[in-house]
């Protein structure tokens, strides 16, 4: 911070400095950054969202919303992802990537996502039959909350049979602790929980952590299904279907799962089912939807699972 255009005062100046602190920190850490009074909105910004945040988890203002995942093979709908909504009173519906970040930063993060926890599994109770439910654990809940009781708590509470629940990680929830990590797995999975890596291909994508940490199912990443679909530059669409090709092979090797999200168009369902993609998700499947939408969905679904098995 720069005296005097940034603060006149000791005080105001270190005001400035510790703007400009938080902004070099969230932006990566280990570099510089000068203060800028664009900060000081920001700042009001999120001070104001996550005040807002406190009284709507008060209010009860949230709501899950499921989208389906399907199966290449079959066209089975094999289950849904929750995806959390919030009704903010003023703004109307805010996207997750507007406050996850936000509330991961001051711990909030873990009783919404228990709460999104809790409704994922009662609602699935409620499906006339037995879908699986992907619910998504933020780094934060693995470090700094007891996941393995809140599963089992929820588990018991809602009575939905372990197997029916997939919880999705990303990699930074392998980054710090990892023994302490993949012990956590180890036993939920010995519950019959099952473990997605979500946003696989964006992180590290280390074939260390495939090595070391109990997964079920890699879930790739919607950038690079957008890339494979990229007609425009046809080197870049087989180099792109070239990283899928050798993502599925690691898959087979390591004897996991796989599902691509964000599947927009029937043309790009096609290419990946045919890339050797078991499962699938996004827009050209189905939107994400209400409760009662997702109930209804299974019900009218051509080849669910239980017709397909009677
Ligand atoms: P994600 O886990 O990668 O979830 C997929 C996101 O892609 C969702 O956005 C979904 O609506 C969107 N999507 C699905 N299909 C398509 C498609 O075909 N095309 C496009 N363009 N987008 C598609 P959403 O619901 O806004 O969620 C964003 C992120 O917020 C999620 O990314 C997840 O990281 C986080 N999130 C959502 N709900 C929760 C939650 O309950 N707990 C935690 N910890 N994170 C959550
Ligand atoms: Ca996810
Ligand atoms: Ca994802």
């Amino acid at each position: 911070a720069n005296a005097p255009m940034d603060g006149a005062s000791p005080v105001s100046l270190q005001r400035a400095s510790d703007m400009a602190l938080y902004s070099a920190k969230a932006s990566g850490k280990n570099r510089l950054c000068f203060y800028d009074p664009k900060l000081d909105e920001y700042a009001m910004l999120r001070l104001a969202l996550l005040n807002d945040f406190r009284k709507s988890f008060a209010n009860q203002d949230f709501v899950v919303l499921y989208q389906p995942q399907i199966r290449f093979s079959d066209n089975a709908l094999i289950g849904f992802e929750a995806l959390v909504r919030w009704h903010h009173p003023e703004r109307g519906i805010v996207s997750p990537i507007e406050f996850i970040h936000l509330i991961e930063e001051n711990g909030m993060i873990i009783p919404l996502g228990k709460w999104v926890l809790n409704q994922a599994c009662k609602d699935a109770m409620t499906w006339s039959a037995p879908l699986q439910i992907a619910v998504n654990v933020s780094p934060v809940q693995i470090e700094r909350s007891n996941m393995l009781l809140t599963v089992a708590s929820t588990l018991e509470n809602t009575e939905l049979p372990a197997s029916r629940l997939e919880l999705e990680l990303t990699e930074s929830s392998l980054m710090c602790d990892g023994d302490n990590t993949i012990n956590l797995l180890d036993e939920l999975r010995q519950q019959g929980v099952k473990i997605a890596l979500d946003d696989f291909g964006t992180g590290y994508s280390s074939l260390s952590y495939l090595q070391r940490f109990p997964f079920d199912k890699l879930k790739v990443d919607r950038s690079f299904v957008i890339a494979a679909s990229n007609h425009t530059n046809s080197d870049g669409k087989s180099d792109a279907k070239s990283i899928l090709r050798a993502i599925l092979q690691l898959a087979q090797v390591l004897n996991l799962e796989t599902i691509a999200e964000g599947v927009e168009t029937q043309e790009v369902g096609t290419l990946l089912h045919e890339l050797g993609f078991e499962n699938a998700q996004g827009y050209f499947y189905g939107r994400p939807m209400t409760a009662d939408q997702a109930k209804q969905l299974i019900i009218d679904w051509p080849h669910n699972i239980e017709q397909n098995n009677s």
